[in-house]
């Protein structure tokens, strides 16, 4: 691509660096952004800024948030004895939507995928562990999509708890997970979780 700036030329090579935005998505919205007024464009940098430098993880679930304990920990009513372990902040609004649990979660950031070079250490497993450990938690329920990968990091995990005399569940496969947790529609998903099997069970099918 021929450019006759070379800052539209930056600007469209770096939002070409976005998921699936190829150089002519790219050069579409650089010029959209040429035509909205200015102030228009300074609020979309300002927010982008903002949510990369204010951002804070959650010290007990490491979910995104905008305090150093998330919303969910922080409020009285929920169960903190019962933990859901998830991949990511989408599988936390998914389940939020059904309106069904009343647990906490816990944010691993990932799954164990050692074809990418993602080991153990590498995502927030350590600090779930530790939680077990002091006792808190009774029970744990696995909500991660159903791929290797997946089952892969709920069979470590499970590993790792297993000492501590604690129930350890996972929501029923092929009804609520499909590739991707946060597709799976509300209802559901909603009794998918009121209706967890014990993960000892999901390793004998
Ligand atoms: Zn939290």
């Amino acid at each position: 691509m021929d450019f006759s700036s070379k800052l539209l030329e930056n600007a469209v090579y770096e939002i070409s660096q976005l998921p699936g935005i190829g150089k002519r998505t790219a050069l579409r919205l650089a010029l959209h952004l040429l035509r909205q007024p200015k102030d228009q464009t300074e609020r979309l940098s300002f927010a982008l800024q903002n949510l990369r430098n204010e951002i804070k993880y959650c010290k007990n679930c490491h979910n995104i948030s905008d305090v150093d304990l998330c919303e969910i920990c922080a409020n009285p009513k929920r169960e903190e004895s019962l933990v859901c372990v998830v991949e990511d902040i989408r599988d936390v609004m998914a389940i939020e939507n059904t309106g069904q649990y009343k647990g906490l979660y816990h944010v691993l950031g990932g799954k164990i995928s050692p074809l990418d070079g993602i080991g153990p250490s590498d995502l927030n497993i350590h600090s779930l562990v530790e939680k077990v450990k002091e006792g808190v938690v009774k029970e744990i329920i696995f909500a991660l999509s159903s791929t290797m990968e997946g089952d892969t990091t709920n069979f470590y995990i499970y590993k790792q708890v297993s000492p501590f005399n604690i129930k350890t569940s996972t929501i029923a496969r092929g009804i609520a997970v499909g590739d991707e947790l946060e597709y799976a529609d509300e209802v559901t998903l909603g009794r998918s979780i009121l209706n967890r099997i014990p993960f000892e069970n999901s390793l004998k099918s």
